[in-house]
């Protein structure tokens, strides 16, 4: 998700200060090195840091991540490695739905909008366990009265189960014996007659509805268009179905089994296992319909014109225009309304959009995602944009979608795996972006120009990779899936911006510090809805893990750093990675412990300061003392320009750190005197204040 103000006002005033740039004792460059082509290092040390034994000023030492028990327990049991991979007996258990929807725009009471359901599940138990119950997430009981939450929300009722059955049995909710089953806030637990062995599967029937409501699940979900247009115009619809929580190999809470079962109270987000869908919709017969997965019959919902441009468009590079403002795309009935199949496969949710016709404009197009298929041929997708007329700036988002889904597939390493990607404007339901795979629903962005527009677009395709193809826990650790599509984003953003002089890692990092100064932060550890205020919950979930991935970059190198990080897309996809598996992936891949970094920055919220304190041109070299400020550990980068124009990049390690040193002194041999020293040169670490890191002759 990327949240707008008034979400996180403490944030948006940290990014106007941000935009100000920071002081600096010389001027900035336009734009951090390009990592690709950051010098070697060159130059040799004389064993420096011995030098130095400053063991006066103490400093707190960081511990090796220790992973809890459960984690170690995965090990043992091979599902996970110790390198941080997917264990020989790795597993996770699928469902597959079959979902039946009716969105009745007046159906409810008081002629409120109503989705009408009925859910048909099979969930297949690949798990050693036995189960005995099965837990499933209720995500509309968030605007049930009484519910638990972090958030305020409009209260319309929640979910009504009018019939639930395990097995082919109707049950009876909260009877003295199983089988039963109990709603408790979000959560669904249905406790099963006869428990479900390993490699078998049960079936459950839900018939269910709710009354949609208009901003739902913190503005994720809803509908639109009274307000601009004089009717409602737009139902975007997710969370709509009893979905299987996650039955996972690691148990963090031990009072909850295997079973992930925290409550959605509103802020942090979700969870769940991949699975096969098949989706009926029914709407209004002249409304559109656009769903995850692939259309099943569109030649009984949309008209013959309208299959040709689509066709037509799915096969351009170029955007092409499918529909337009006042035309519809639906064939005219006789029916008041018409059922829209669609059919999805490996994705962990479905979501759809129901648009009214002759409101809408629609563009498609393909994009290139790589070699998928791994025949020597690139594989595209199909791009969809709908938008409605007073949202301007969407007349570019068929573009954006196109750059961002190639750049994030070659980024990343994994080509998007889906048959296509459609965004979906979304004014009055929400002002920044929201993803679902294969869907994102964005704000209209007419305040915030084509830059926030694309950049939004950027963040929330980004999402496809994680956490929808790396399925993480992002009610736990919302840090792994948003600091890696910030991350990512911003990656994108200097690809289709390289002229305009942003530095888009440099100004998460500085994001990331100012929430770090102003004292809003919390360990990204956290669980996220734990945080305390949802300033701590922004700045630990979206700029810091971001900056963090920069810095891995700068320790581990760029080339290092790619493989590593395509290497962890490509070993997790379709999974279910911890914080754990992140930490050993990237050490195994370094060759090095890294304990130093993930403690400093995930655990603690320890900042970074190093400080040039002098230098000296001597017979034996360029004498530089470092001292180092903050509490974080962190190898030293210097680059040391010479009187003779040579430059030399050097790098202290951390040990004098580990041993307690405030300062350490390396001593650089070098042609002639150094003219310049600076701590960083790169920019690719946090560092709070650059205005120490530089010495100049
Ligand atoms: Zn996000």
């Amino acid at each position: 998700m990327r949240f707008r103000s008034p979400s996180l006002p403490a944030l948006a005033a940290l990014a106007l200060l941000l935009g100000a740039g920071c002081a600096t004792s010389r001027p900035a460059p336009d734009d951090d090195p390009d990592p690709d082509t950051r010098p070697a290092e060159s130059g040799t040390s004389s064993g420096g840091d011995a030098l130095s034994t400053d063991l006066s000023a103490r400093r707190p030492q960081p511990d090796a991540i220790q992973a809890p028990p459960a984690y170690e327990r995965a090990v043992e049991q091979g599902t996970r490695t110790e390198d941080g991979r997917p264990g020989p007996n790795y597993w996770v258990n699928r469902p597959t739905y079959d979902l039946d929807v009716a969105l009745q725009p007046e159906g409810g009471p008081d002629g409120a909008p109503y989705l009408d359901g009925r859910a048909r599940i099979r969930y297949q138990n690949n798990s050693p366990d036995t189960l005995g119950a099965l837990v499933l997430e209720l995500a509309q009981n968030h605007h049930k009265k009484g519910v638990q939450r972090n958030e305020s929300t409009m209260i319309t009722g929640g979910v009504d189960i009018e019939r639930l059955a395990a097995n082919g049995t109707a049950l009876e909710a909260d009877a003295q014996s199983r089988p039963t089953y109990s709603v408790n806030d979000t959560r669904l637990f249905v406790a099963l007659a006869e428990p479900l062995l390993p490699g078998e599967t049960a079936s459950l029937d839900v018939e269910y509805g709710f009354v949609v409501p208009e901003q739902g699940i913190s503005s994720r979900m809803g509908y639109s268009g009274e307000e601009l247009y004089g009717q409602t115009n737009l139902y975007y619809i997710g969370y709509f179905y009893p979905q299987v929580s996650v039955y996972d190999d690691v148990r963090f809470r031990e009072d909850q089994g295997g079973w992930m079962e925290d409550r959605y109270l509103g802020r942090a987000e979700y969870y769940s296992d991949h699975g096969s869908y098949d989706l009926s919709i029914t709407a209004p017969a002249a409304w559109t319909v656009q769903s995850t997965g692939t259309l099943e019959n569109p030649r009984e919902v949309l008209r013959g014109e309208v299959r040709q441009r689509r066709q037509e468009a799915y096969q351009s590079g170029e955007p092409t225009t499918i529909l337009e403002p006042g035309e519809r795309a639906t064939p005219e009935t006789d029916t008041e309304t018409l059922t829209w199949e669609y059919r999805a496969e490996n994705v962990r949710d479905v979501a759809f959009s129901v648009m009214r016709g002759g409101d809408w404009h629609w563009e498609g197009a393909r994009t290139p995602v790589g070699d998928r298929s791994g025949d020597g041929q690139t594989d595209s997708t199909r791009i969809n944009s709908f938008w409605r007329p007073k949202a301007p700036l969407w007349s570019e988002m068929t573009r954006y979608q196109q750059h961002s889904i190639t750049h994030h597939s070659r980024f990343t390493g994994l080509e998007y795996p889906w048959p296509h990607m459609s965004a979906v404007e979304g004014m009055g339901i929400i002002g920044g972006g929201m993803e679902f795979p294969m869907m994102t629903l964005m704000g209209g962005y007419n305040d915030g120009g084509a830059g926030d527009l694309y950049n939004v677009t950027a963040h929330e395709l980004a999402h496809m990779w994680i956490p929808m193809t790396l399925s993480t826990n992002e009610r736990r650790f919302a840090w792994i899936d948003e600091g890696a599509t910030v991350f990512n984003e911003a990656a994108a953003r200097k690809d289709f911006f390289p002229d305009n002089g942003t530095r888009p890692h440099v100004a998460d990092a500085r994001s990331y510090i100012q929430g770090a100064l102003a004292g809003v932060e919390a360990p990204l550890m956290r669980w996220s809805d734990y945080h305390y205020t949802s300033a701590s919950y922004g700045v630990a979930s979206y700029p810091k893990p971001a900056a963090l991935w920069h810095a891995l970059r700068g320790i581990m190198g760029a080339e290092d750093f790619r493989q590593a990080y395509e290497d962890f897309y490509d070993a997790w996809a379709f999974k279910h990675p911890t914080p754990y598996d992140l930490f050993s992936f990237f050490e195994a891949a370094h060759g090095e412990g890294m304990g130093w970094f993930w403690d400093s920055f995930y655990d603690e919220t320890w900042t970074l300061d190093q400080a040039v304190q002098s230098v000296e041109n001597t017979d034996g070299g360029v004498r530089v003392t470092v001292r180092d400020r903050g509490n974080a550990v962190m190898p030293v980068d210097l680059t040391v320009t010479l009187a003779n124009g040579d430059t030399l990049q050097h790098r202290v390690p951390v040990d004098p750190w580990l041993r307690g040193q405030r300062t350490t002194t390396a001593t650089i041999q070098a042609s002639a005197p150094a003219e310049r020293v600076e701590i960083d040169a790169a920019r690719y670490y946090p560092d709070t204040d650059r205005n120490n890191n530089v010495w100049t002759r």
